[in-house]
């Protein structure tokens, strides 16, 4: 019989936590000692905390796994300023994340924004993207969620930086995987774990409409991105699978009822992929779609991956699906796509090391996405099922 695995420290409640160093009679100050060492130290187990009596490193390394990731290798692209970190998990499932340095601009200080993974794989499916082709494992733990963030700013702290920005925009769907994603924002925003503002903190869903009503009903405070991709639900049926069980209206009306209640304006992300969705139409139906919402709309081009017949939009025609959304009253940013030679899109590293698929299902993929992406650019909704495990 295998033990059962140890829980990740980061990821356990503070009361529960404030309940086993009671029961081993540890003051106070040994509790904070442990948690100035797990949120903000540079220790890599417990035993390197010299500031701890060996017996309560001994107990700690014992009862909980200080770190949730292993076997973490790096890689650097745009001169460094885009660092991705694929992790390996316990049960060697492997995630990925993304650090992002902002260096200082005119009055701007610097900003490290760290873009983390909340599942393995995903069940949406969405087709331009790498962790959508690559499906489902499994929703990640508390921990494994929270390392991540512990990874980079642990890589930051060694020269003397800090990590300003937390967007769950890696790999996974992170209001499938709601209540694991809530408790590791509020270890991330909790002053005496992690203590990152609630407006420092973006969270990125493909338009779970339940999961976008449950937060509004909790009032989170976070910033709410919602991946747009496209206003027409014939061709988001085939850019956001989901689309076919919570239409884009749906979305946007579960959005606009957030923004209100919460005060918080929405971040709509939208990919822009060469001929598909980057129409003179596309562009109308979104600026009808979005005028008059509290809303911000990210434009970014397509970062390109593997097995899509796709391209990235022209930066003339992203500029000009801009200009239309701006006319109509809507502030809109175009992206530069980061990392692109290091495929930093969320979920390419780890396509890469799941190894190159059959050649004829690369072909079959291709023709399939070509003949769907054609019919709703004609305005025919597919009529395929929906993806396994999106609850559809
Ligand atoms: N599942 C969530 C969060 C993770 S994906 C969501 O879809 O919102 C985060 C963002 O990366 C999404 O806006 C997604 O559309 C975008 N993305 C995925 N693949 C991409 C690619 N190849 N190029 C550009 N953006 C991509
Ligand atoms: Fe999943 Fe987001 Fe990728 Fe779509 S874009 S497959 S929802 S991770």
């Amino acid at each position: 019989m295998t033990a059962a695995p140890k829980p990740g420290l980061s990821g356990v409640a503070p009361d529960e936590l404030a309940r086993w160093f009671e029961a081993r009679a540890e003051p106070a100050y040994r509790a904070r000692q442990v948690a100035e060492a797990l949120w903000r130290g540079a220790a890599v187990t417990p035993a390197e905390i010299s500031a701890l009596p060996g017996s309560l490193r001994a107990a700690l390394a014992e009862e909980f796994e200080w770190d949730t990731l292993s076997d973490t290798e790096t890689r650097s692209g745009d001169g460094d300023l885009t660092v991705k970190a694929v992790h390996r998990l316990r049960d060697g499932a492997l995630v990925e994340s993304v650090l992002m340095r902002y260096p200082a601009r005119g009055a701007r200080r610097e900003r490290h924004t760290l873009c983390i993974s909340s599942q393995a794989g995903c069940a949406v499916g969405c087709p331009f993207c790498a962790t959508g082709e690559l499906g489902f494992t499994r929703d990640l733990e508390v921990a494994e969620i929270v390392d991540q963030v512990r990874h980079a700013a642990r890589r930051l702290g060694s020269e003397g930086r800090r990590l300003t920005n937390v967007v769950f925009m890696g790999m996974g769907e992170p209001l499938l995987n709601l209540e694991r994603v809530l408790a590791a924002v509020d270890a991330l925003h909790d002053p005496a774990r992690f203590g990152l503002g609630a407006r420092h903190i973006t969270v990125s869903t493909s338009g779970v409409v339940p999961g976008i009503r449950e937060l509004t009903s909790r009032g989170s405070q976070f910033t709410l991105a919602v991946s747009l991709h496209a206003a027409r639900d014939a061709l988001r049926d085939v850019l956001v699978p989901l689309n076919r069980r919570w239409p884009v209206a749906e979305v946007v009306a579960a959005a606009r009822d957030h923004a209100r209640v919460t005060g918080r304006r929405i971040s709509y992300e939208v990919t822009l992929i060469g001929g598909i969705n980057d129409t003179e139409a596309d562009a109308a139906a979104m600026a009808e779609l979005l005028r008059g919402e509290l809303a911000h709309v990210n434009l970014i081009p397509m970062n390109p991956v593997a097995h899509t017949p796709w391209t990235a939009s022209e930066p003339a025609v992203v500029a000009r699906f801009a200009s239309r959304l701006r006319a109509a009253g809507i502030g809109t940013t175009v992206r530069l796509n980061r990392g692109v030679e290091i495929g930093a899109a969320c979920g390419q590293l780890a396509a890469e090391r799941a190894g190159e698929p059959a050649p004829a299902a690369v072909a079959r993929r291709r023709t399939l996405l070509v003949r769907s992406s054609a019919a709703a650019l004609r305005g025919e909704r597919a009529r395929e099922p929906l993806p396994l495990g999106t609850g559809g």
